[in-house]
């Protein structure tokens, strides 16, 4: 995808918090949701509404390391251009899988199709995570919701590997149906991003069906375990 030119490079103001000298993840800030008011929503989504949002979009952020108010600071990231995969989407998605998608799933999507798709960066400043394999990533990390799935092919691959079977059966195809089964808040990285990631590459099968289900609330119960894994849990 990168030598396909599928990638933007942007430098933009992130989030810094200067007293742990670092740069925020977007589950390490929380702050007020710009589109419904919670005062809770993190750097990436509110739990609330299910706005996709930019940490630096959040009213009043927070860090959730030290507690206190982040500085910006400039940094170069790698972003997917999610705008380019606008109409494929809104043909794939609202035409295609008007009937037999799940009601919340497809009304969620029609709303961010409807709403307008941003470029997305796909790299973060952090000390663990997949390195950026390119010049200039380095002391860059791969998002986490850009690498996982990914994770999905390479853990068949992996498996293949293991039960002497062919992985490119399962991703590339065209009689494979793949199903995901997610919870509602990971509906933006299945039926958005993942399907431009595989969209872009070209080589891949989109999935067939989505079917989420609500999560357990757990109010600030969830808001504590979410602050302490950081941008590892989904
Ligand atoms: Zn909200």
């Amino acid at each position: 995808m990168y030598e396909q030119g599928d990638f933007i490079e942007e430098t933009t103001a992130q989030l810094y918090d200067e007293e742990a000298k670092q740069f925020l993840a977007d589950r390490f800030v929380i702050g007020t949701c710009p589109k419904c008011g919670n005062e809770e929503a993190y750097g990436d989504q509110c739990e609330n509404c299910g706005s996709s949002l930019n940490a630096t979009d959040l009213i009043n952020p927070k860090s959730t390391i030290t507690g206190s108010k982040p500085t910006t600071k400039e940094t170069t990231h790698w972003f997917l251009p999610l705008d380019r995969y606008e109409d494929f989407l809104r043909e794939w998605i609202l035409k295609g899988h008007k009937d037999d998608w799940k009601p919340n799933v497809y009304g969620q999507c029609k709303s961010w199709i409807d709403g307008g798709l941003e470029p997305r960066a796909v790299t973060r400043d952090l000390d663990w995570g997949i390195p950026v394999p390119v010049k200039g990533g380095e002391g860059k990390v791969l998002y986490v919701w850009f690498d996982a799935p990914i994770g999905y092919i390479s853990s068949t691959k992996e498996w293949a590997e293991r039960e002497g079977k062919d992985w490119k059966t399962y991703w590339q195809d065209k009689d494979t149906k793949l199903i995901h089964f997610i919870g509602k808040d990971n509906i933006v990285f299945h039926c958005i991003i993942f399907p431009s990631i595989l969209k872009a590459h070209g080589d891949y099968i989109l999935p067939r069906k989505r079917t989420s289900q609500r999560i357990l609330e757990f109010g600030r119960k969830q808001t504590f375990y979410l602050q302490k894994l950081g941008g590892m849990a989904s």
